[in-house]
């Protein structure tokens, strides 16, 4: 076994976990960390940011790819169904779809948080018009 191997599964970040993660309703869901941040984040939002390969592309054969996006609405995508910790460096979602391939990594997940925290404002803005 190599150092190679055993480090290979470390995410930077990854030192950093969800202490809860919940559905706040229909459309949102509240995620707190253990270094005692909050965020409030949509289900739309972070869907719509599924790192799985039929979502986010194959980005290791396919650098540049990125699947067509078709503004079809499945009943259910943006509903979360279940949250399920996968060994200790990701959380991997279930939507009411069915689609269960998104494997969130704890850093991905943080990093999707600030970036939601940062456009909400944007969000909010767009959604009075
Ligand atoms: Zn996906």
């Amino acid at each position: 076994m190599s150092a190679e191997t055993d480090g290979s599964f470390f995410h930077p970040g990854a030192d950093m976990h969800p202490v809860q993660f919940k559905k706040l309703n229909d459309s949102e869901i509240f995620i707190k960390w253990d270094d005692g941040s909050e965020f409030t984040l949509s289900m739309k939002y972070l869907r719509d940011r599924c790192p799985c390969a039929s979502c986010a592309g194959e980005s290791v054969l396919w650098r540049e790819y990125k699947p067509t996006t078709l503004p079809v609405l499945t009943p259910g995508k943006y509903n979360l169904k279940s949250a399920e910790i996968v060994g200790n460096y990701a959380i991997a979602l279930t939507w009411v779809d069915g689609h269960n391939t998104g494997i969130y990594a704890f850093d991905h997940l943080k990093k999707i948080c600030a970036e939601y925290g940062k456009a909400a404002a944007a969000i909010e803005d767009s959604q009075k018009k």
